[in-house]
């Protein structure tokens, strides 16, 4: 008998609760929303202007110091780990987190106020199945700190942890499946745990207003400070476990496999997450293979998008506006003022990067290559450039037409193009290009 597919839940109602912010010591209100299906979790900061979302997808992780940051365009949230951890241990698939801060009520410093939060909204299940990642293969991060993070296939979320501090000090072991009532129970009272030596810089430099022995435990040599008793006697790896389940959820799918981690931080946690993340999208690209476009005419941009995986601000074509033969088309590119890389090369002179003109004639040259070949499922790598002149400076307003022509391949993985970027009718730049095709 086929079992019911797991449906995505939300939070039944909106419901919110006020708290201090970690960094800035300032009062901060956060606020759950249910959200449709497949929106994921959101954070929305409204104390800024057009109250804009963020994303809690690994693509939009900036920084693991400490805590995680995540951010799109200049908005930034900070240390969303605990927020995120009760949500997807609770069974929250979708929700906004609005906020009237860059960061959440950091409570007692555990997820236990998220997960109150969360009882006092509810869950409920939506229409659509979840989206689950299966580990098949083990994969692994590990860093030069000691940290090793492995990921084993398995039918069940599972986390088996180890911890250890300076001199093997405070050394533990947990080991869990993670479901709603085992999270709630065993991981989200774990407070977050410091050591004396990481927080004192901090509280010198006042980086960390809202920190207290409230909301932290500190560890000073043997000695463990807090302002009420250890609440498990291996409530440090605990809270490991659900800083690893906060930035896992980062992914945006289930995982069915088990972590095992040992000594894990945010920077491996948020590796894992990435390589998971890159493992989906190779798996789905697998799955769908496109069709490729056929005939003679140009390609549009959604077309271009369909052959290349790049995409702003890496996708150097806006369109293919012919093939002249089999071996030999034009793209087009127009160069403005708002590309990135204006902005530093260089401030009040800007000049269009030569590499930038290399990579638009790699990707016109890739393109022609995958027509060739009638199939998107090999990755081009690019070996070689060689003949590479830039002849005139390429700047803002300007279009390019670049030209490749194949010259050479050897049976279907390696091939060599021939290119040039016209302007105003004139050569700006040219190379000789060799590329390799692996299997994706
Ligand atoms: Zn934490």
């Amino acid at each position: 008998m086929a079992s019911t597919p797991e449906l995505q839940h939300t939070v039944g109602k909106s419901a919110g609760f006020t708290g201090t912010a970690l960094h800035t010591g300032e009062r901060v209100t956060l606020r759950l929303h249910p959200a449709p299906v497949d929106s994921g979790i959101k954070f929305k900061r409204k104390d800024l202007q057009d109250e804009p979302t963020i994303d809690a997808k690994i693509e939009n992780l900036k920084m693991v110091e400490r805590a995680t940051t995540i951010g799109e365009g200049p908005v930034r949230v900070h240390t969303v780990e605990h927020v995120l951890a009760a949500l997807w241990a609770m069974g929250v698939d979708n929700a906004v987190v609005e906020m009237d801060a860059n960061e959440p009520p950091i409570g007692d410093g555990s997820a236990q106020s998220y997960v109150d939060l969360i009882r006092k909204a509810g869950v409920t299940a939506q229409e659509e199945p979840r989206k689950f990642f299966h580990v098949r293969d083990t994969m692994h991060v590990e860093s030069k700190t000691g940290t090793l993070i492995i990921l084993l296939p398995d039918e069940k979320f599972r986390i088996s942890c180890t911890q250890a501090g300076p001199n093997n000090q405070f050394s533990q072991f947990f080991s869990m499946e993670v479901t709603p009532a085992v999270f709630e129970r065993e991981i989200a009272p774990a407070r977050t745990f410091v050591y004396y030596e990481d927080v004192k810089p901090l509280m010198d430099k006042n980086l960390i207003k809202g920190g207290s022995l409230e909301n932290a435990i500190v560890v000073r040599g043997e000695a463990v400070l807090s302002k009420e008793p250890l609440r498990f006697s291996d409530e440090f790896v605990r809270h490991k476990i659900l800083d690893v389940i906060g930035d896992l959820a980062l992914v945006g799918r289930r995982i069915r496999g088990h972590v095992v981690a040992v000594k894990p931080g945010h920077a491996t946690n948020a590796e894992l997450a990435r390589a998971i993340a890159r493992e989906q999208t190779r798996r789905s690209a697998v799955a769908t293979p496109r069709t490729m476009p056929s005939g003679d005419g140009g390609l549009d941009t959604d077309q271009v998008m369909q052959i290349l995986p790049h995409r702003f601000p890496f996708l150097m074509v806006d369109r293919i506006i012919s093939f002249e033969t089999e071996t030999k088309c034009i793209g087009v590119k127009t160069v403005t003022i708002n590309e990135p890389f204006f902005q530093g090369h260089f401030p009040g002179h800007p000049v269009m990067p030569g590499v930038m003109q290399v990579e638009a004639m790699a990707q016109v040259a890739s393109i022609l290559l995958f027509k060739l070949a009638k199939t998107t499922s090999r990755i081009g790598y690019f070996m070689s450039a060689d003949e590479v002149k830039f002849r005139k400076p390429v700047l803002p307003g300007d279009t390019i037409f670049i030209h490749a022509e194949l010259t050479k391949s050897r049976g279907e993985r390696l091939a060599k193009a021939k290119c040039h970027c016209v302007v105003n009718d004139a050569i700006v730049s040219e190379a000789e290009l060799m590329f390799t095709f692996l299997d994706k």
